[in-house]
């Protein structure tokens, strides 16, 4: 199998650039063309000589997977579903040196949200997922293995809106912090001068509360962080989300509150409303309890009914209701719009469906 390009440094770049009898600033060369340029194929490098790039690509694969298909919401959103080799069956983990013989073929979504002046780019990190929240289309379909870098940047390359995204958030398919190593690396490409130039406030990665990993996202970038909460109480988050049990939401909070969210960088909790279930004085007074104090925004979400879940959402009044009373308490709250809906693109619907166009 060939050595991806996509994801690695300039330093990185040089060594492979050099391997294929290039000179070593062919390395910067070949970054410029893929972050910044953001081209598709070692054919549109054309600063680099053709015999040149006929060497790369005999030794290396430049690691872009072009969408295998895109569903267009009413509203503008989009979904575009992305094949991707996994090695998990094989009890591997997904990487450049796993023959192809051992890879098996999953696919992951990404969407894109335009909203006014803004398109973001909501990404997946794994196929499927291991978590288990009883809530998500994703959790639902069980854990095929984890994306490389390659695999999330391709994401931002493969998209029509390449060069005009102006967000991205880590929320799609996946726990982006149980897929730590590969989500950080992508990060750096994206903020570094070398790679996408991005700052770092555009980008937000959302968890349920993976701490090891939290905390080292915390520590080892500037980026916003979102956490799945769903429900303050103990008991009733464990029945919905598994994580409960290895990971409090309570000891999650503990580490957040080490760090500093009154400046820059932003933390927000997204809840999931089920009527009947969390949507009630007592959990909005828990959860008023659970933030007090910390410089946060609660997001509020619409649940987008999935088969066989015995919840529905619930009803708008009982959202306002919920929003007013954690305003009226000091935690900033909103209803969040739901999008992309009608093509199954909302929060909790991603399930990798193969769907041509
Ligand atoms: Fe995984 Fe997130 Fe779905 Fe939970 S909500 S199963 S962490 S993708």
């Amino acid at each position: 199998m060939k050595r991806k390009l996509l994801g690695k440094t300039p330093e990185e770049l040089k060594a492979a650039a050099l391997e294929a009898g290039l000179p070593a600033f062919a390395g910067k060369q070949i970054a410029q063309w893929m972050y910044v340029r953001k081209v598709r194929s070692f054919d549109e490098m054309t600063n680099i000589s053709k015999a040149g790039r006929e060497r790369l690509s005999e030794l290396f694969d430049l690691g872009y997977t072009p969408a295998s298909g895109c569903q267009i919401s009413t509203d503008g959103t989009k979904k575009y579903l992305f094949p991707v080799k996994c090695a998990l069956i094989h009890g591997l983990n997904a990487c450049e040196i796993t023959p192809d013989e051992k890879m098996e073929e999953a696919f992951v979504e990404a969407v894109m949200i335009p909203d006014e002046d803004r398109k973001t780019l909501c990404v997946s990190s794994q196929s499927g997922c291991k978590m288990g929240c009883r809530f998500c289309m994703t959790g639902r379909q069980g854990f095929h293995g984890n994306l490389s870098v390659a695999d999330i940047l391709s994401q931002f390359i493969a998209v029509d809106e390449a060069q005009e995204l102006t967000n991205c958030v880590f929320m799609g398919m996946g726990e982006p912090l149980d897929n730590y190593e590969n989500v950080k690396r992508a990060i750096e490409v994206l903020t570094a001068d070398w790679g996408f130039g991005w700052s770092p406030k555009r980008i937000t990665l959302s968890t349920i509360g993976v701490i090891p990993n939290l905390r080292k996202f915390l520590d080892e970038t500037k980026c916003h962080l979102a956490v799945s909460l769903h429900n303050p109480l103990p008991q009733e988050r464990a029945d919905m989300m598994p994580v409960q049990q290895a990971y409090p939401v309570k000891d999650v909070l503990n580490l957040i509150r080490k760090y500093d969210f009154s400046g820059q960088r932003r933390v927000s909790f997204e809840y999931t409303m089920f009527s009947g279930f969390n949507d009630d004085k007592m959990h909005a007074d828990a959860l008023y309890r659970l933030l007090k104090g910390l410089e946060c925004r609660v997001n509020l979400i619409r649940f987008h009914q999935i088969p066989d879940f015995p919840y529905t959402t619930s009803p708008s009044g009982v959202m306002e209701m919920f929003r007013d009373r954690l305003n009226r308490l000091g935690i900033t709250t909103t209803i969040r719009a739901s999008r992309g809906e009608d093509i199954l693109a909302a929060c909790g619907m991603l399930a990798g469906k193969h769907k041509t166009p």
